[in-house]
């Protein structure tokens, strides 16, 4: 449920962003491609936004932290110094049914989500209620009527555990026992028979030059991460840098994900905005507390509700050995709450492995104390898929709108038609400095050369400043919705009396607010509205 307590669904909001061009499958036009998406011209706009924001809190306004832009393929030794080449797997199943894979921590919960152990539990469940005497068998060969050809391998599964009897008790057997021991767990998909957990490595392999061999062999890098380390002396040495200081990076990272799911949250590429924070040894604890703060305030601030965002404080026994805190951010996502960004204290562990790896000494000389020490280092490491997914589902709404306009949105009733007087209308709640367009420009009529004159100068100094539309096509009503639609925070309209008095009527999308405003006075008027002032 969002803040109107309107469900969003992955499906309305996934249909939204197709229809109007945030997102597309990748390859469409040949079938798709599993977990790739493009982003179309507003997708890219938002993604810009909330890189923007980032990179404006947390590398332009602070001087303790500076930009880097690594190249995406390192030399291979890179990944042996951070542990990925051997480490950077996910345990993971097969079925040797359906052959389909599975990571082996996900199986439970894709179980839980999955359509034919649901109708099950909800046909034991109702069995019992009823008080019928409930043969599953029965209910299988219904299934099998439906259409449905999944789980067959589960009757088998159920008489055994039922004593030879497939029972609603029989269920409840099996569903305890997979919880008990997990390697028992069945394919969720088609319940079929998963192998045991094995290791696979995430890092999408290529090959650098003519040769197609071991000596050729690099990756696609599955963390920006690895770029700031690997350019920490350079940055020590050129960048007039003192620890505590920091080194900030956006930029694609690749994973050879085994189920990419739950729309565009879990890609094979994905973006990621990573910022390495080195600090005194001893001061780990203190900085990390800070970092946690500082992100949860700029995610507050790109309009993700305190209510919406979470922490997951690790506990001792689940931090990598190296690490001594990690807090994630989560979001209520519809599909549960998931992490948008890690924020880890990573000790020295990287750099000192780096320095293993490379021979290069990683020390730092803090002239004011004169003592050398390796950095330690706070990571917060977040992603901008993920992040752009949390601000569709929290922006997304359903709502009447009185149709004369004055009054304000009412939140639709699912399956209920508007009151009178009342029409419905999608709108894109998102931040004003998230939105794709700030502003769109409306002239009253599009045949009246006069009023596509005046609007056209209203439009090219907004557009000079802010990403502005231009509409001159349908009744003003028609325009309004398809900005809503898509965000934009205002619309103005240029109509008879701006010829007069050089006014224009600013409309606000969630007040649905109408005012008339000086056209001098629009530009600090948006500022003000994106905070820019
Ligand atoms: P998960 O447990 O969800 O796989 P992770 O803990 O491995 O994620 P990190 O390695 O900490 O993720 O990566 C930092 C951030 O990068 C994540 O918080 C997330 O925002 C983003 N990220 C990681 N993997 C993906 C992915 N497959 N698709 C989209 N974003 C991702």
């Amino acid at each position: 449920m969002n803040a109107n307590d309107f469900p969003v669904t992955l499906d309305a909001l996934s249909a939204l962003c197709k229809r109007r061009g945030f997102i597309f499958q990748s390859s469409e036009i040949y079938g798709g491609i599993n977990g790739f998406w493009d982003y179309g011209p507003l997708g890219a706009e938002l993604k810009r936004n909330i890189r923007e924001a980032w990179w404006k809190a947390m590398v332009r306004e602070r001087e303790d932290v500076v930009g880097l832009d690594a190249a995406i393929i390192m030399h291979p030794r890179v990944w042996e110094a951070s542990g990925h080449v051997g480490g950077f797997s996910d345990p993971m199943q097969s079925c040797r049914r359906c052959r389909k894979m599975f990571r082996a921590d996900q199986v439970a919960d894709q179980l839980r989500e999955s359509a034919w152990l649901s109708s099950w539990t909800n046909a034991a469940a109702s069995a019992t209620q009823t008080d019928v005497k409930w043969d599953i068998e029965k209910a299988f060969r219904w299934l099998e009527r439906k259409g449905s050809t999944e789980a067959p391998g589960l009757v088998a599964r159920l008489a055994e555990a039922g004593g030879g009897r497939p029972t609603a008790e029989a269920l409840k057997t099996l569903l305890e026992s997979w919880n008990r021991s997990p390697e028992t767990r069945p394919c969720p998909a088609c319940g079929g028979e998963l192998t045991p957990p094995r290791d696979f490595n995430l890092m999408f392999r290529t090959f650098i030059g003519a040769l197609e061999d071991s000596s050729s062999q690099a990756y696609l890098r599955p963390e920006t991460a690895q770029g700031i380390f690997a350019n920490y002396l350079n940055v020590l040495d050129t960048g007039r840098v003192k620890v505590p200081f920091g080194i900030a990076q956006i930029g694609k990272a690749f994973r050879n994900e085994i189920n990419p799911r739950n729309y565009t949250f879990r890609s094979r590429e994905f973006e990621q905005m990573e910022l390495e924070f080195f600090v005194r040894p001893g001061s780990d604890a203190e900085w990390h507390a800070y970092w946690v703060e500082e992100r949860l305030k700029w995610y507050r601030s790109i309009g993700l509700p305190e209510g919406r965002l979470s922490r997951y404080v690790y506990a001792p026994n689940e931090l990598a050995h190296y690490a001594s805190a990690c807090t994630d951010v989560m979001y209520r996502f519809p599909f549960g709450d998931q992490e948008l960004e890690g924020i880890a204290a990573r000790g020295d562990f990287d750099l000192r492995r780096h320095q293993e790896f490379s021979g290069k000494s990683m020390e730092y000389f803090d002239a004011e104390k004169n003592e050398r020490y390796i950095p330690h280092v706070i990571e917060p490491s977040a992603g901008v898929d993920r992040i752009a997914l949390a601000a569709l589902c929290e922006a997304y709404r359903e709502e009447w709108v009185p149709k004369e306009g004055g009054g304000e949105p009412k939140t639709a009733e699912p399956g209920r038609p508007p009151p009178a007087g009342y029409e419905p209308r999608t709108v894109l709640r998102l931040a004003p400095v998230l939105a794709p367009i700030k502003v769109a420009v409306f002239p009253l009529l599009k045949n009246r050369p006069e009023l596509v004159e005046k609007s056209r100068a209203v439009y090219q100094p907004l557009r000079r400043r802010w990403s502005a539309f231009w509409d001159q096509t349908g009744a003003i009503g028609r325009r309004y919705r398809r900005q809503d639609e898509i965000g934009t925070p205002w619309c103005l309209t240029i109509d008879f009396q701006t010829l007069e008095d050089d006014t224009v009527t600013l409309r606000d999308r969630d007040t649905l607010r109408q005012e008339r405003l000086p056209i001098a006075a629009l530009g600090e008027r948006i500022a003000a509205g994106l905070g820019e002032v």
